[in-house]
């Protein structure tokens, strides 16, 4: 599948905050959006206004790109959002927060979501003891991730659960960082999804 390969900082400088999308720079001072103020381009310092479609535009793209996700399949998870009961905002950024290469992310277990993408793909992590490579896997409540066996006791897994084992683990994710193993307690509330979006322009955008 086609995937954005340029700068992910440019990505950020683009909607003016952090995505966090290169993993542990991101928590440092080179991190580009403390050190390159502009939006990215010719004519970065020239913009200034912003129309309502614009502004609803840049909410569905920060989200998108926060999770790494493609157009299409952000458009199946918002029809598939719609379907569901309560607010189709919020059920979004649920849909997307249970997604595999999140989960791993959150979790500890990568350094980024785009890394957690990559182990997931190549089959380090097994959910409810079945070995899964499809980043865009959906977990559910109760499922029990883990890192495969093998997996547990190489180095490069272990550097990783040791870099980011000062990262907070959100709640609704139950982590044992002895076993490498961790339960989905339940799906995430809003005030549990730290990304600053108003979910309700989406909405918005995709009701035109
Ligand atoms: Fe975004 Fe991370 Fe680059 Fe900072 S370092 S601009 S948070 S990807």
């Amino acid at each position: 599948m086609a995937r954005y390969t340029g700068a992910v900082c440019r990505l950020c400088r683009r909607e003016g905050q952090k995505l966090f999308l290169k993993g542990d720079r991101c928590y440092t001072g080179k991190c580009s959006i403390d050190t390159r103020k502009t939006v990215p381009g010719q004519h970065g310092q020239g913009r200034k206004k912003i129309s309502e479609y614009g502004v609803q535009l840049r909410a569905k793209q920060k989200t998108k790109r926060f999770y790494g996700v493609l157009e299409s399949q952000f458009a199946k998870y918002f029809e598939m959002a719609e379907k569901k009961a309560g607010m189709t905002g919020e059920n979004l950024l649920r849909i997307l927060e249970s997604r595999l290469d999140n989960v791993i992310y959150r979790l500890g277990f990568a350094a980024s979501r785009a890394q957690a993408r990559q182990l997931v793909l190549h089959g380090h992590f097994t959910v409810n003891g079945k070995k899964v490579n499809i980043p865009s896997y959906l977990v559910k409540e109760g499922d029990a991730v883990c890192v495969c066996e093998k997996t547990k006791a190489t180095d490069f897994m272990k550097a990783i659960v040791e870099n980011n084992s000062s990262k907070p683990v959100p709640q609704w994710l139950d982590v044992n960082r002895d076993t490498l193993c961790a339960s989905v307690v339940r799906l995430p509330a809003r005030d549990e999804i730290d990304l600053e979006v108003e979910e309700h322009l989406i909405v918005e955008l995709y009701s035109k």
